[in-house]
């Protein structure tokens, strides 16, 4: 099976790792506006109980899954690193 990598650059993240890479086992992406309104623990270990919904253009998405390195935010929303 082919390995999936999810490439990000948003390198003060919690799930970033070296080359660019998301190190998360799963993430959620979001509008932004829900990822504003929600709070962290409504993440990716409950995207199938969420109502999916319309963002327009690019800039309207969100990395729900994102916790800033070093912040007990990391740890409420139930994802986990890879390695
Ligand atoms: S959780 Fe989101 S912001 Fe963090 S490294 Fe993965 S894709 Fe990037």
């Amino acid at each position: 099976m082919q390995q999936q990598h999810i490439h990000c650059i948003v390198n003060d993240c919690h799930y970033w790792t070296q080359g660019n890479k998301c190190d998360a086992n799963e993430i959620l992406v979001s509008t932004n506006d829900f990822a504003e309104s929600q709070p962290d623990q409504v993440d990716a270990p409950m995207a199938s109980q969420l109502t999916p919904n319309a963002a327009g253009i690019c800039t309207s998405t969100a990395c729900k899954t994102y916790a800033t390195k070093g912040s007990a935010k990391a740890n409420v929303d139930k994802v986990k690193r890879m390695s």
